[in-house]
């Protein structure tokens, strides 16, 4: 069994030279994210996620949580972990200073979060959905509500979950039917949800659901659907919990992963009603939740990434000790471990390059975030804004659906052993399936992207991205040198994207369905070639650096290695998704769905 070890140094370049540190640094408000604080931060959290989060893994995989006459109990050693994960305030790290958090940018709260989901991701989705709720009410919550919930969720003594599901409604939210009857300052929640993460646990004293309900006379479908504050103690006066609200846990999910997550059937107001605050406005609470899902939507990309990472470095430790068979050609002298044979060393590179393609993704997703916000002239933060939107959805399917195939990889480098729970390669692959189905299907992040996001948009800002990747190749043939080789690969990569997204924008207006049919390959090639653009970028920064005379060479040099890899390996792929983008529709809706 490997122990999770954070990969600091490729993160810290991630957030220095990809994501560019120095840019979000210099935006008001994020000035303190100096690059030794970050170095500092990064390098706590990896010693606690190694310390406190990674021995709980497995132990919470094989024992579970318990739902034992209402009350769900996390499994053995997590409340305590939580108490310390607070107590050292690591829940705070993102939070706003007013109300106690620490106020760092997304683009260094991001890393730290795949540092917690490397090392237990059951864990640390608790705060990942407190971070969510606090981004929500941050947005649309009322000063009250803000004053009331803010310091408590910000420390962690509180957390937060978000509660869309119900039976009925899934990724159709406009199906949503629980109730929500006004009753003087709040109103009365009565209704089922379904899945929800971390819904009921005695990890901290009180948990603030938001949910979504309907209102008596609100309209049907998206449009009626309002947002709710639900805590399950309700505050009193002080800000303590107080009474306990008419919401209780009546079973939870036996799951395929993320087994030490309670996932919970919430029944509101089997009793008077479950007592719940309006957030902003009635029938705007689907764009409000949108608010917590984008967010948690990066946060889910970064799931994929730290169980990728995690895959890659328990695969690794396997490789270097199991031995079997000889180098091929020699028929006598030492058997050798099965890293010296080809295929287990294309394995390794190839989760090695696509982790590192989808952290350097993910983490300039993070940066524009915090220029989103933090950008002083309105048309900064408006494109970065426009840019974060286009990606959103593609860090989160992209980086999920590679994940799974990343786990599965290091399943196959194990061999036999991989397929036997007690290598533990299993669990993270295991763990990753979930997470391209929670915060919406890769199906539903993909019909965004086309629909929202490029065809609605006529292609604005995904063209000028293909521009802007363009501009890259001819750096790469004039830096010459190892880079001249890859720039031809990377060209046709780009150039396969601009002809695919031409095409979205030219059949979309006339016929949606034949883009939805190939919207998931579509979401595949932007990820796929938006990786190769951040490798790209990566060698050449690292070309540049080896110039220096106090380079580190082993670290840059394998950097090169792994963009060399990615663009002669992964990036061919775009050539046949763009092919499947421009002429797979047909096939698809020529079928009845009765003939299938
Ligand atoms: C472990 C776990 C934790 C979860 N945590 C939470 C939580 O904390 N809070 C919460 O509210 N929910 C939570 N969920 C629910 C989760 O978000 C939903 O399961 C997910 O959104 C999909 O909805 P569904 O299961 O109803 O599938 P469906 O919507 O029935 O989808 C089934 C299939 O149809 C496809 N599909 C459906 N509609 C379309 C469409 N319009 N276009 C193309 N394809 C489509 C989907 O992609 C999918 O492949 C959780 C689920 C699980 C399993």
């Amino acid at each position: 069994m490997s122990t999770y070890a954070a990969p600091l140094k490729d993160m810290l370049f991630a957030i220095r030279e990809i994501a560019g540190l120095a840019e979000v640094t210099a935006l008001p408000g994020c000035e303190d994210a100096t690059p030794e604080l970050v170095g500092q931060v990064l390098g706590e959290a990896g010693k606690f996620a190694r310390e406190v989060l990674d021995p709980l893994n497995r132990q919470g995989d094989q024992e579970g949580a318990r739902l034992v006459n209402g009350a769900v109990t996390a499994p053995r050693g997590f409340k305590d972990a939580y108490r310390q994960f607070t107590a050292a305030g690591w829940n705070a790290l993102g939070g706003r200073t007013e109300y106690g958090g620490q106020g760092l940018p997304h683009v260094v709260a991001m890393p730290v979060q795949e540092i917690w989901n490397g090392a237990c991701l059951s864990f640390c989705i608790a705060p990942m959905l407190t971070a969510g709720v606090l981004e929500a009410l941050g947005i649309h919550g009322s000063p009250g509500q803000k004053k009331l919930y803010f310091p408590r969720l910000t420390s962690g003594e509180w957390c937060g979950t978000m509660n869309l599901t119900e039976p009925q409604a899934g990724s159709d939210l406009s199906a949503v039917r629980t109730r929500a009857v006004p009753e003087g300052d709040h109103y009365r929640i009565h209704g089922t949800k379904i899945f929800i993460t971390w819904g009921e646990h005695d990890m901290a004293e009180n948990i603030v659901h938001l949910v979504l309900a309907r209102t008596p006379d609100a309209p049907e479908g998206v449009k009626g659907i309002s947002l709710f504050i639900v805590p399950r103690f309700l505050p009193k006066a002080d800000g303590t919990p107080g009474e306990r609200n008419d919401v209780r846990c009546v079973s939870i999910e036996h799951k395929m992963g993320i087994r030490a997550t309670p996932t919970c059937v919430l029944a509101y107001g089997d009793g008077a009603g479950a007592i719940g605050y309006l957030v902003g406005e009635e029938n705007r609470g689907l764009e409000y939740m949108f608010t917590m899902m984008n967010h948690a939507r990066l946060g889910v990309g970064i799931e994929g990434v730290a169980l990728a990472e995690r895959a890659y470095q328990h695969a690794l430790e396997y490789a270097k000790t199991r031995v079997q068979g000889r180098e091929i050609g020699q028929k006598s002298g030492d058997r050798v471990t099965i890293i010296h044979h080809p295929d287990v060393r294309r394995m390794l590179l190839s989760m090695k390059s696509q982790v590192e393609a989808m952290r350097a993704l993910a983490y300039f997703a993070a940066a524009l975030l915090d220029k989103s916000k933090h950008h002083p002239e309105p048309a900064g933060r408006q494109r970065s804004h426009a840019l974060l939107d286009l990606l959103t959805p593609v860090v989160k399917g992209w980086c999920t659906e590679q994940a799974v195939e990343i786990a599965s990889t290091g399943v196959q480098v194990h061999g036999g052993m991989g397929f036997i729970e007690e290598t533990g390669a299993a669990q993270y692959l295991r763990d990753a399936r979930i997470t391209t189905i929670y915060e919406g299907t890769t199906g539903i992040q993909a019909n965004d992207l086309v629909g929202r996001k490029v065809g609605m948009e006529k292609g604005a800002t995904a063209l000028a991205l293909a521009a802007e990747m363009q501009g890259l190749a001819s750096k790469l043939t004039a830096a010459g040198g190892s880079l001249a080789p890859i720039s031809g690969s990377y060209a046709e990569g780009v150039n396969a994207l601009a002809q695919a997204t031409r095409w979205i924008v030219e059949t979309f207006p006339r016929d949606p369905r034949a883009v939805a049919a190939v919207s998931v390959p579509y979401l595949k090639l932007c990820g796929t070639v938006a990786g190769g653009w951040m490798m790209a970028r990566a060698a050449l920064i690292a070309t540049a650096q080896l110039k220096q005379p106090d380079a580190d060479r082993e670290f840059l040099e394998a950097k090169l290695a792994t963009a060399r890899f990615y663009v002669e390996h992964e990036l061919p792929k775009a050539a046949a998704l763009a092919r499947e983008v421009t002429h797979g529709a047909g096939s698809v809706l020529a079928v009845d769905p009765s003939k299938l």
